[in-house]
């Protein structure tokens, strides 16, 4: 019976899980998605602990170090999320794929210790299930940990060893000759060769992650989580377990979509990331926007005089926004103008911020509503009827270099064509360059103004000149 009633929680538990990533695609539905998945993985926990039976028939036992594992886990995820600012998500989500990976292979650990002091052997599919988990897990692992460190700051500089592909091939080799004489059982002694493998797959995972640069690091750690997804999954087999396989499939494809989409959104193979250098070695060219020199600063009332007498308004988003907090601005600022008669929307890049679905998080925060935010192939043609641009801490989303400058980084990225519009206004605080480290000829356009100043106070102080007009 007991067997019964786990086997039906596994099966809702699967059910949430689904139910809750579809829930995620959506900003309306996604706060409720993740409490949903939540209760699947709180669900399938509290029916291991209480109905699951090994094969002699004993219950799980070690509630001790289960409950205070929980505990701990839990109050450590819960400070954390509550206090993880916006714009430090990407190395908080890194952190918490890392300790998945890690869970994966501990249980490869545990597990195949366990299984060699029980009988000293074990079939070809266990061993090799044992195995692929520890080696995914453990990349999955100690790479996170290296984009935790760069995304940190902590790790500032790419490094690249010299004969680097020549190492990498060497040690990849060393893990799979060592892992098919674990799985065929050659070794008397196999411990060696088995944390030989550990030891050399988190080495791996370090080389793997090092030599790439910061712009490219959020696509690195989607990567990554789906490794830690099919490491997961690994473990779901090893334990004949159905919700741990569901939940490593769920995980391991949605991470690798997210690495194809993000790759397509910046026009960049995955190959392309892992082994080019975008954002690991550009420099700031002192380049076309200064040189050409005709880069003009506005003032606020004026911008605001600008947004009053417009038909149509559009704002750009981007990575500032986030930095500055200026959301709940943004949105006082578009109640007005819509007040005044002025049609009001919002662009979003696939990319912009430093996280997929960044800014709609951002703007959902404020309570704008999601019919105003139209995504990049949506909202490209309308720039040309649109009266004013406004570009709110977004560089190199706006970039029209990636049209048109074959030798920039950033050539072929899908870009907004803000240029087109009428008037272009720009808030940012300087000069300085976006994550791509490079310069915007947008800022010497004849149609375009830059607003100096942090966005969050600049478009507050739109806001009151707007309220006066
Ligand atoms: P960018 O990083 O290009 O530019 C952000 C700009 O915001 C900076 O130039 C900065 O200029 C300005 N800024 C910073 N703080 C403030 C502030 N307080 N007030 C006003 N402005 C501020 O951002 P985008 O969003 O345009 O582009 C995102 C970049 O990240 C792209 O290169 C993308 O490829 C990359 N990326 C994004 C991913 C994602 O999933 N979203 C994934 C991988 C990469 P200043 O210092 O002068 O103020």
């Amino acid at each position: 019976m007991e067997q019964y009633i786990l086997a039906i929680t596994y099966l809702v538990a699967s059910v949430l899980f689904i139910f809750g990533l579809k829930m995620l695609g959506d900003p309306k539905t996604a706060r409720n998605g993740n409490l949903l998945a939540a209760l699947g993985m709180g669900l399938a926990i509290l029916a291991t602990m209480a109905f699951h039976k090994n094969d002699a028939g004993e219950r799980i036992g070690n509630y001790g170090w289960i409950i205070g594992g929980l505990v701990v886990g839990t109050i450590a995820g819960w400070i954390s999320a509550k206090k993880v600012k916006m714009t430090a998500m990407p190395q908080m989500v890194s952190l918490f794929n890392g300790m998945g990976g890690a869970c994966a292979a501990l249980i490869s650990i545990s597990e195949y210790d366990h299984l060699m002091q029980r009988s000293g052997t074990a079939t070809v599919g266990v061993l090799l299930t044992m195995v692929a988990g520890l080696v995914i897990g453990s990349v999955s692992f100690s790479g996170s940990m290296i984009a935790f460190a760069k995304l940190q700051g902590i790790m500032k500089k790419n490094i690249r060893l010299p004969f680097y592909n020549i190492i990498n091939i060497l040690l990849m080799l060393g893990i799979v000759v060592f892992s098919a004489m674990i799985v065929a059982q050659i070794p008397a002694d196999p411990y060696p060769y088995f944390y030989g493998v550990f030891a050399l797959s988190l080495v791996y995972g370090i080389l793997f992650v090092i030599p790439i640069g910061g712009a490219d690091m959020p696509v690195v750690i989607s990567l990554l989580n789906s490794f830690t997804g099919v490491a997961a999954a690994f473990g779901g087999f090893l334990y004949d377990n159905q919700v741990m396989l569901t939940g490593g499939i769920l995980v391991g494809s949605a991470g690798t979509l997210l690495t194809i989409v993000m790759c397509r959104a910046m026009n960049r193979s995955l190959m392309n990331v892992v082994f080019g250098g975008f954002g690991s070695g550009a420099k700031s060219v002192e380049g076309s926007a200064r040189e050409g020199g005709n880069v003009k600063a506005t003032s606020v009332s004026d911008v605001a005089i600008l947004l009053n007498y417009a038909r149509k308004v559009i704002v750009v988003p981007g990575y500032g926004l986030a930095v500055a907090q200026a959301q709940h601005a943004i949105h006082e600022m578009e109640t007005i103008l819509e007040e005044k008669g002025v049609e009001v929307k919002y662009a979003i890049h696939p990319v912009a911020g430093r996280m997929p679905g960044h800014m709609n998080v951002l703007l959902a925060e404020a309570n704008v509503a999601y019919e105003k935010l139209s995504e990049m192939e949506e909202v490209n043609p309308e720039f040309p009827t649109t009266d004013v641009v406004l570009v709110v801490g977004a560089n190199d989303v706006v970039n029209p270099a990636a049209k048109s400058d074959p030798s920039s980084p950033i050539f072929g990225m899908p870009v907004l064509n803000v240029e087109e519009a009428r008037n272009v206004i720009v808030v940012k605080r300087s000069m300085n360059t976006g994550y791509a480290g490079i310069d915007n000829e947008l800022f010497g356009y004849d149609n375009c103004s830059m607003l100096f100043a942090d966005a969050k106070t600049a478009i507050t102080q739109v806001v009151s000149e707007l309220k006066n007009l």
